[in-house]
């Protein structure tokens, strides 16, 4: 028990935590390049604020947060999700007011779901999203969804695919929820108990449903586009012109319905089968809400957001063996000191190179010149430099290519020209 970690949770080390810092860092340059901010909402919440911002009818308020009491009995939940929490700290803070519109920020955490583990399915999971609040036009839905494109191409995913729907306005929600409710009550007896209660909760979720029998019955229900208001539907064309204007490849898939009760018009997800042919169904999600900021108490504002799910990039990335070789590869420069007093010359050569931006580690073991080579081989290494008593005396190193296996005696004057000579200073992205 002591040394387990708490199942659907994960370690993630080495290899893999090197992973999550590409993204991560990745994902950041190019919110930046849009014009996103960070922010670092708290992990914690108000339960309240979950029931009511994702909504009761969701899978995630119904049967997933991690929800205790604090020792003030107050009911508090584990974030499941990014965008309540964005959207309650943009009304207390009033952000609306006092930043100018859209109001554009992404985020990167741990989000918590009890959801039965499995292959790509956590307890604890990262997300990284955005989201840009305060205009309703087919334009931001359009940007947020380029944004995303973005990410993905950087990251060099070439098979992903682009699933775009409508849950139109309000009018049309309605008239399709009533058209659905009509539809599901002649089904209903034969249909799974979580139904019966989306039935009643928001009908539109039993779409979502995976129990196969169910989903039998869902391919005839009544379609989305047939319940769509005018308005609704030009909106959606809109965001299609735009994305063709573009060159965003997309397919619109009208069951989708998204899990989450905030969203209306445009909703969208990213899907993703690698080359080996592993299909990771959704790995990044989202779309537009409208009623989420005034449900919290703030003014009437739309916005648009998506979320990926770290832990599934990584696994794609892995999978088609997309990292950059050198993110594996932690040191440039190995120092090899051979006796105490070249231990000393060591550490002032390897603050140089670091200086200079050069990964540099030092070998401070007493072991032979042989096995440090051996570890600078299995640190990746490109150079190494040895110092001996011969060189503490004359103030110079031995650099070895480990590549071409060439060396050559440099003075410490010249440590770092030589070394770029070597090596160059590419940095690893
Ligand atoms: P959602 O907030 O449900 O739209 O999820 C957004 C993204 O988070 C999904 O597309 C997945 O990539 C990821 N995700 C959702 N649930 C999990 C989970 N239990 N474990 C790992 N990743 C998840």
């Amino acid at each position: 028990m002591l040394t387990n970690n708490v199942k659907g949770t994960h370690d993630i080390i080495g290899e893999e935590s090197n992973g999550f810092a590409y993204i991560e860092n990745l994902l950041r340059q190019i919110c930046e390049l849009f014009a996103y901010n960070e922010v670092r909402p708290p992990v914690i919440e108000h339960s309240e604020l979950f029931v009511r911002g994702v909504g009761d009818g969701s899978d995630i308020v119904r049967k997933e947060m991690y929800t205790f009491k604090d020792k003030a009995d107050r009911s508090i939940t584990l974030r499941p999700e990014f965008t309540a929490g964005i959207m309650r700290m943009i009304v207390q803070n009033k952000l609306l007011a006092t930043n100018e519109l859209p109001y554009k920020v992404y985020y990167n955490g741990p989000v918590f779901r009890y959801e039965r583990p499995q292959l790509g399915r956590y307890r604890q999971f990262n997300q990284f999203g955005v989201e840009a609040v305060g205009n309703n036009s087919p334009e931001i839905d359009v940007e947020v969804i380029t944004l995303a494109y973005t990410i993905l191409s950087s990251l060099n995913l070439a098979n992903v695919k682009v699933l775009i729907n409508t849950l139109g306005d309000d009018d049309s929600r309605n008239a399709y929820k009533d058209a659905l409710k009509g539809y599901f009550a002649k089904h209903l007896d034969h249909m799974c108990p979580d139904c019966h209660s989306r039935f009643e909760l928001n009908p539109l979720r039993i779409l979502d449903c995976k129990v196969p029998e169910d989903q039998e019955i869902v391919k005839d229900a009544p379609k989305m586009k047939d319940y769509l208001s005018d308005a609704a539907k030009s909106r959606f064309a809109k965001v299609l012109e735009l994305l063709d204007a573009l060159d965003i490849p997309y397919e619109v898939d009208d069951t989708l319905v998204r899990g989450l009760d905030y969203y209306a018009e445009t909703v969208f997800e990213f899907h993703y089968t690698s080359k080996t042919g592993n299909d990771y169904g959704a790995i990044g999600a989202g779309g537009h809400y409208d009623k989420l900021v005034k449900e919290l108490g703030g003014p009437d504002a739309a916005g648009v957001g998506f979320s990926f799910g770290v832990e599934r990039l990584y696994s794609v990335l892995k999978d088609d063996d997309l990292f950059p070789h050198c993110i594996n590869t932690p040191v440039e420069v190995y120092i090899m000191p051979l006796g105490e007093k070249a231990k000393v010359m060591a550490a002032q050569v390897a603050s140089e190179l670091r200086l200079s931006a050069y990964r540099t580690d030092v070998c401070f073991e007493d072991v032979k010149l042989g096995n440090m080579f051996k570890r600078a081989e299995r640190k990746g290494a490109k150079v190494a430099v040895i110092i001996g008593e011969d060189e503490v005396a004359k103030e110079e190193v031995v650099i070895k290519n480990l590549a071409t296996t060439e060396q050559k005696s440099c003075p410490l004057d010249k440590l770092i020209e030589t070394i770029s000579e070597e090596i160059g200073n590419e940095v690893c992205e």
